[in-house]
């Protein structure tokens, strides 16, 4: 057993926790830190390129976002590109296509119309295509056997900036700047499974199947497995975690760029989309679905258990179930998404959604993305009983936090770490390099 105390220890090697690596090692004074995941590499949950959608969100694209909230996520997406810029193998990590949010329909056309007037004061480069002008940029998203698709087609695009991000790879360069950084002692303890963490004396004891890890400050970003690892501790029980996996579905090279369809604003999921597939060339993605799962990571059957432990049945989640079943939108999209699963019929199920996107789209040309998906741990808070989207953090002021970060927690990731570096060095009386950060990440 190590006598030694680090100074802060990340639990989680996901693209959140290797962003607040970075931070911590290149823009404070903070000299030892250990990052602590149980597989062999980072980024091989949520985080990996297979697993998510691979978007850069800005919050143009995205029709649940108000422009508050889209202006703060274009603002943390913008630190992903700024932290790219100097990087040798920026190529290989973040990428540039067309994109665009397709209207399809008088009613969803006029939406984005009006959506347009509002978002293009703070979305510049933004612009607003008609069916012919959207011909040009995705010509299989309107036109049908040489002619133009019957319905009103209109769509918000942008077309020039970064959208897509291979999520491992910048995982794995966060990792690899910190290393660079001569003052901070970088500890990386791969296969260590943290089971439990006990706090003695305002030290905290990280306990792996075979060792255990002592720091002053800890923050756990393991996806679901942070509400487990709290509730272990006794913070967090008002919350419940309900799993929603998204699966994926390939077809030839149909799109050029990014493709997202106007969101339903019933449902609590983001809606189907497809692009190209930064992993597979030659592919048009579609997805995801979002599938209601008793599992915190896909293609995990063990962590079934870990969901039952945090699921914490009691009234306020089957309030939250029953508000959610209640809606017809919801209902039928949970019972369409269940389908999705079903070998035979999903592919032929799905089609019909993939269609409003690429409407030329045959049953030969959709298989099954098997392998590809993950898992976004949605909290339910049990005393409001309400579904909570986007990210939580659970922060009880003693020197240890817990994030759990579903979508769009990769495209934050920086903005994210940056409050956690705020809150760390505050509790340690560390400092922060506040010029090179404005200088570097928020120029
Ligand atoms: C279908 C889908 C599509 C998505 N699309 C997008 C998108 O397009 N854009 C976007 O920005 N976001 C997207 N997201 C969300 C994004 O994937 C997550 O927000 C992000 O990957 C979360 O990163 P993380 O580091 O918190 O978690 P993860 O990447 O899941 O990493 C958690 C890490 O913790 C480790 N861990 C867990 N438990 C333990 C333990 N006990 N001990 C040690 N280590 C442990 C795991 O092994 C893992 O490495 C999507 C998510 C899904 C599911």
């Amino acid at each position: 057993m190590s006598e030694h105390i680090h100074q802060v220890a990340i639990i989680g090697g996901g693209v959140c926790g290797t962003a607040l690596l970075y931070l911590l090692s290149e823009y404070t004074d903070i000299d030892d830190v250990v990052l602590i995941e149980k597989y062999d590499g980072v980024a091989k949950v949520n985080s990996h390129g297979r697993n998510n959608s691979q978007t850069l969100h800005c919050g143009d694209i995205e029709t649940n976002y108000t422009l508050e909230k889209a202006s703060k996520v274009k603002d943390a997406a913008e630190m992903v590109v700024n932290y790219t810029a100097s990087l040798d193998n920026r190529d290989e990590i973040i990428f540039k296509y067309p994109k665009m949010v397709l209207g399809v329909g008088e009613r969803e056309c006029q939406l984005l119309r009006e959506r347009f007037e509002v978002f293009r004061t703070r979305f510049t480069t933004m612009q607003l295509l008609e069916k012919e002008d959207i011909a040009k940029v995705e010509p299989n998203v309107v036109m049908v056997n040489g002619e133009l698709r019957p319905e009103p087609c209109v769509a918000l695009a942008v077309l020039d900036e970064y959208c897509a991000v291979d999520f491992q790879k910048l995982a794995e360069s966060f990792v690899a700047e910190a290393q660079k950084s001569e003052s901070t002692k970088l500890n990386i303890s791969m296969h260590s499974h943290v089971e439990e963490i006990l706090e003695k004396d305002g030290i905290f004891h990280i306990n792996t199947q075979d060792k255990s890890i002592k720091a002053k400050f800890v923050v756990v970003s393991a996806g679901g497995h942070s509400l487990l690892l709290a509730q272990q501790m006794g913070y967090g029980l008002e919350f419940s975690c309900l799993p929603v996996a998204g699966s994926f579905y390939f077809t030839p090279k149909v799109l050029n760029g990014k493709v997202y369809t106007v969101q339903n604003d019933k449902l609590p999921f983001a809606a189907v989309h497809g692009d190209p597939d930064v992993l597979v060339e030659g592919k048009t993605r579609f997805g995801p679905t979002a599938l209601l799962l008793p599992m915190l990571e896909r293609y995990n059957l063990g962590t079934f258990f870990d969901f039952l432990r945090v699921l914490r049945l009691d009234k306020g989640v089957l309030k939250v179930f029953w508000d959610l079943f209640k809606v017809s939108d919801i209902r039928n999209y949970i019972f369409k998404n269940f389908l999705f699963e079903v070998p035979g019929l999903r592919r032929w199920l799905f089609l019909k959604d993939a269609k409003k996107i690429v409407p030329s789209l045959e049953l030969k040309d959709v298989e099954f993305a098997k392998g590809f998906g993950g898992v976004r741990p949605q909290l339910i808070d049990k005393k409001k009983s309400i579904l909570m989207l986007g990210e939580a953090k659970i922060n009880p002021g003693t020197g240890i936090i817990f994030n759990m970060t579903p979508s769009p927690g990769a495209s934050s990731c920086l903005v994210n770490a940056e409050v956690d570096m705020r809150l760390i060095t505050e509790h340690l009386s560390a400092v922060i390099d506040e010029d090179k950060l404005q200088a570097v990440l928020h120029k």
